[in-house]
């Protein structure tokens, strides 16, 4: 586990999908949960910090693909957290309907995400008793019920799969695992607005200070 400021820390050695953990007072907030396997190491490396399992209160996903929700079910059954997605994402995590694709795109294989019950639901409009006060954005695209997260006090924002940040390089989400791009293009669009200066991806590492710059000259390269 790795701090990248106060209170935010990622966890290391992951294949693939990056996992953020929060803390403050009320306890620990997850962020996704990586691939298949990624639930028991980190649950070691939390251990490792001195954290109790249960002291994890909740588990928040950005969105419903196997990278991110692979290492929820361990994860689920050791601390007993809630689990929070978007309404159009929780029947994908209970097993109800598959990952949705695009027709000519890539197809996760059937079943691709192991069930695990949400508890709550949420989207843009509500703030999360997390790190303060955590906004929820909606960006869908990449996923129908892809969301961000926003603290606004610390201009620190958690983008999920909305930008990848590869090689050091912002960069569009894979389009063969990208539901509407277009979609996906305007919920970049709609984070520039808030002008973040740390930022958060589920893929490559973070970007810590002046992350907006970062982001205005990736949307000026789209030719957004
Ligand atoms: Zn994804």
């Amino acid at each position: 586990m790795q701090q990248i400021v106060p209170n935010v820390y990622t966890f290391t050695g992951l294949i693939m999908g990056r996992v953020y953990l929060l803390q403050d007072d009320e306890g620990l907030t997850i962020v996704d949960s990586g691939m298949s396997g990624a639930g028991e190491k980190i649950l070691a490396q939390l251990q490792a910090a001195g954290h109790q399992p249960t002291n994890v209160k909740r588990i928040l996903l950005t969105h419903v693909h196997p990278d991110h929700v692979g290492g929820l079910k361990p994860l689920h059954e050791a601390t007993g957290a809630e689990v929070w997605c978007h309404p159009k994402e929780k029947p994908v995590m209970e097993g109800d309907i598959p990952v949705p694709g695009k027709p000519d795109g890539l197809r996760f294989p059937t079943p691709s995400v192991v069930p695990v019950p949400v508890s709550h639901t949420t989207a843009e409009g509500d703030t999360l008793p997390v790190l303060g006060g955590l906004q929820v954005i909606d960006t869908p695209g990449h996923a129908p019920g892809h969301i961000s997260f926003w603290q606004p006090e610390q201009r620190l924002l958690i983008v999920g799969d909305v930008i990848f940040n590869v090689f050091n390089r912002m960069t569009l989400p894979l389009p063969m695992a990208t539901v509407d791009m277009e979609e996906n293009k305007r919920s970049v669009k709609k984070l520039q607005g808030l002008q973040p200066q740390m930022m958060l991806f589920g893929h490559g590492p973070v970007v810590v200070g002046q992350a907006s710059a970062r982001l205005d000259a990736f949307i000026q390269r789209l030719g957004l």
